[in-house]
Formats: C-alpha cells, structure tokens, sequence
C-alpha cells in the first residue's frame, strides 16, 4: 500500500469536493469530480462539462454507489480514491474494494477502519496504547441484568450504555432500577441501527468539553500529532463552531496526550490523518472515538499548525516518508470556525433553495471553504452546510474579533441560514471567555430561543 499515482476521483460532493480538488491541482495530481443528478442541476451555472454524472439524487444511488463510484475511477483512468468526510470515507469494505480494484483509498488501511468503527474494539485498541478512556470495561455488556448492575454499580453512576455499532441509541442510567430498561431498550436500536447488538458501558461525564488530537502518519510507521481543537460548541451532537488550539490545555498534559494518540495510530497500524475525539472533563482527557478521515473542522488546525493536512494526506497515500521534525512545536496563534448552513434560524431545519446573492469576506487571516456561488441552489438531499467561515489571528481574542466583523460582512440573500447564530454565539460572554462544556449551546437557546437577550 502507499504507491505513486497522478489522478485521483473525489467521492464526495460540496464544499470538501472543491478543497481536495485543489489540493490536487497544486500537487499536480489531475482531480476527477463526480455529481449526482441534485448536484449537477443545482450548479450556479449548469451546462456542457462539469463533474462525471454518478446517479440519481439520492446519496444511497449516488455518493454511497460503490460500484458507481469504482466504475468512474476506470472509465476516467483514476487511480486513487479520495472519499472526503460521510459518505463512503469511513466504510473498510469500500477502502478494500477500491484497494482490491488496484486504486490506492486515500486514508489508513480497511484494518484500521474496522477497529476503530466497532467502539469496543477502539476502546480496546486505546487502553493497550496508553490513551486515557472514560472509565468503563471495553468488554461488551453480559446478558444477565444484575450483572449488569454490578458493573453499573462498580463504574459508579451515573452511567451511558451504548452501542458497539456507533453513536445511536446511547443511554444514560441514573440508577440501578433503570438498568434493566435501558439496556432492553438500547439493545434493540442496536440490532435495528447496526445489525449487532453488543453494548458496552461506561461513565457518563456530566459537563465535558469535546477536544481532539489530529494526528498524521506515514505508511512507514512515523506517526506525530499536529494540534488539538475545541468543538464543544454543539446542537444535537452537532458541531456548529471549532477553534484550535483548545483554550486552557496545559501544554504538557497536551504533548502526553498526543504523544499517546500518535503511539495509538503506530500500534493499529495507521496511515494519512485521523483524530482522536476525547471528553473533556476536570483537568482530565476521555478518548471515545477516533475518525478514521478528514475532518471538517480540519482548517483551523491547518491554520494554527501551519500544515496542509490535505496534501499532507495526499503524501502519505502516494507512500512519502513523513518529515515528523516539521511538525514539531506549539500552535501559532488562533483559529475558529463557523459552519454556515442553508437552515431556518428558529426550528434549524434544513432550508434548501436558490441562493440569489452572496458575498464572503476577504483579507488577513479569513479564509471560506465553500462550493457555493450566486445562482447554487442548495439540494434538500444532503447535509445543508454551504460555506466555512475560518478566521486566524494572532491571540484567541483577535480571532474572536476578526470572526464577528467577518461574519458582518457576509450576506447570503435568497436562502435562509443561521449567520445569526453565530453572531450570537460570538457574542455570548461564556464563549468568549472560552472553555465552554458542549451542553452550553443548547442550554443558551432554552434561556433565549429567538436571542432577544
Ligand atoms: P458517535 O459515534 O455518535 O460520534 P460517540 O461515542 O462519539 O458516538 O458519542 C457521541 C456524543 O455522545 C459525544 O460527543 C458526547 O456528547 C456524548 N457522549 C458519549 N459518551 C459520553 C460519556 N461517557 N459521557 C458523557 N457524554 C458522552
């Protein structure tokens, strides 16, 4: 694995489909870019040319086709797959089978994915490793309820139980009456949700913060981390705004945790960028999962870290040899990020339609990842994010700054999206301050729904 080539397909859409594109471009790499019948019309000018047609709207015979996707690497002479972030880019059978079609997945290898996709197999992967988890056996649950209870009981409530399988379902369990329902009742999602009904159970972490490690690897064992990022902003387990470095990390505390996670990534193997996701919580870090892709709140660790982790990716998947010793080194001052979605301001649901007008902002230390222009009409078929919005400055409160007169200068005319939001959130004196927990945002929007105050 890890071999030279000089095309790669993009199997993904939006605004990841145009940053990797580019990224393509200033390797010298030629892109191939694919769209669904949603994508192509909603282009701002749609016409002759434009990206390879891969299927209908929905994503299910579009984006997530493999078979689709496989037959328009060999019919464009492709010979890497990038996948971006969703989709098929956390999927091993997809990364064996582009593998086994003799095209190099641009990410780590099928094996790696598969661990970390099963969360009990993670958490185990993590504890060999040395990295901090939230207390809790990485065992699945047994059977029996009391002994359930006894393990409840041994962790110390409150407890979550959740799902080998991935994020949903999850439960918390307050006290022992409650155990046997909740693991009645989260077993059965399980089954329905991911065809396996093995669950496990640790503490649940009243009012954590969510910070994670970026870490990037070669396929020749070098492996380092380049920066941690705060997403504790968050509606629904969404992430709304991201900034790196997280505020109030002590630098050592830092440099061990990453310096695990980059040991984590050499034992399973590893290969391109990842990142660890951990609760934050007292002084203390919690892994609970590891993202096997790009992120999409990766920008703000590429401003502060001074690394395009694109091309960086692109590197290790052609085989390059990691020069570790660039990374070295602490955050160069402060990054954030707002992702700008096509939503109604009050409800937050999805708000497709024609963008009449636009306008970003421009200058020092602002940057906008989109795919957007005047003319894009936003398709209901998939996620409603439109544009990034990243600033960079020196200190966290100039970036703050920066953001809210960058955020003024935005107009999106024609669409309805939750700019104001974030104007809000920018002006919200706990966030300002910094270290927010990641229930801060919704507890907010209960106190002011429409933010009179
Ligand atoms: P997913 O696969 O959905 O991302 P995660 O395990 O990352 O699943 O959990 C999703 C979210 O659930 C976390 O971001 C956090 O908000 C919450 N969560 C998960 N585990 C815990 C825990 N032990 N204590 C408190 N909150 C948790």
């Amino acid at each position: 694995m890890g071999a030279p080539f000089t095309s790669v397909l993009i199997a993904n859409r939006g605004e990841i489909a145009v940053r990797v594109e580019r990224a393509c471009l200033e390797l010298g790499l030629r892109p191939v870019l694919i769209a669904s019948e949603a994508d192509r019309a909603g282009r701002a000018t749609p016409g002759e040319g434009g990206p390879l047609a891969i299927g209908p709207s929905a994503p299910g015979r579009s984006y997530l086709n493999q078979a689709a996707i496989l037959l328009a690497a060999r019919v464009t002479g492709a010979e890497a797959v990038h996948p971006g972030y969703g989709f098929l880019s956390e999927n091993a059978d997809f990364a064996e089978a582009v593998e086994a079609a003799g095209l190099t997945f641009v990410g780590p290898p099928a094996a790696a994915i598969r661990i970390m996709g099963d969360k009990i197999a993670a958490k185990r992967a993590m504890m060999a490793a040395g990295v901090p988890c939230v207390p809790g056996p990485g065992e699945p649950l047994p059977e029996d309820a009391a002994a359930v209870r006894a393990i409840a009981e041994e962790i110390g409530y409150p407890v979550i139980v959740k799902a080998a399988g991935g994020g949903r379902g999850m439960r918390v369990v307050r006290e022992s009456a409650e155990v046997a329902d909740a693991i009645a009742i989260t077993r059965e999602e399980a089954r329905r949700a991911f065809g396996r009904p093995e669950l496990y159970m640790e503490k649940f972490l009243e009012h954590p913060r969510h910070v994670e490690f970026q870490v990037l690897c070669d396929n020749h064992g070098n492996a380092v981390w380049v920066g941690h990022r705060d997403c504790s902003v968050q509606r629904r387990h969404q992430k709304v705004v991201e900034e790196a470095p997280a505020p109030g990390i002590a630098p050592a505390l830092a440099e061990r945790i990453g310096a695990r996670c980059a040991e984590a990534c050499r034992q399973i193997g590893y290969r391109g960028v990842g990142t660890f996701e951990f609760l934050y919580e007292n002084g203390e870090f919690y892994f609970i999962e590891m993202n096997t892709r790009l992120q999409v709140e990766h920008p703000v660790t590429e401003m502060t870290a001074g690394v395009d982790l694109v091309h960086e990716q692109l590197r290790a998947a052609q085989g390059a040899v990691l020069e570790t010793a660039r990374f070295a080194g602490e955050a160069r001052g402060h990054a954030f990020e707002c992702r700008i979605n096509a939503e109604d301001p009050t409800t937050f649901v999805a708000a497709p339609g024609r963008i009449a007008a636009v306008h970003f902002p421009s200058g020092p230390g602002i940057r906008v990842d989109t795919h957007v222009s005047a003319g894009y009409r936003v398709s209901p078929y998939y996620d409603s994010l439109i544009a990034k919005l990243i600033v960079h400055a020196p200190t966290r409160a100039d970036a703050i700054r920066r953001m809210q007169v960058a955020l003024s200068a935005t107009r999106i005319d024609g669409i309805a999206t939750n700019l104001a939001l974030h104007e809000r959130i920018f002006a919200d004196p706990d966030f300002v301050r910094g270290g927010v927990d990641i229930h801060h945002l919704e507890k907010r929007l209960r106190e002011e729904p429409r933010g009179e105050a």
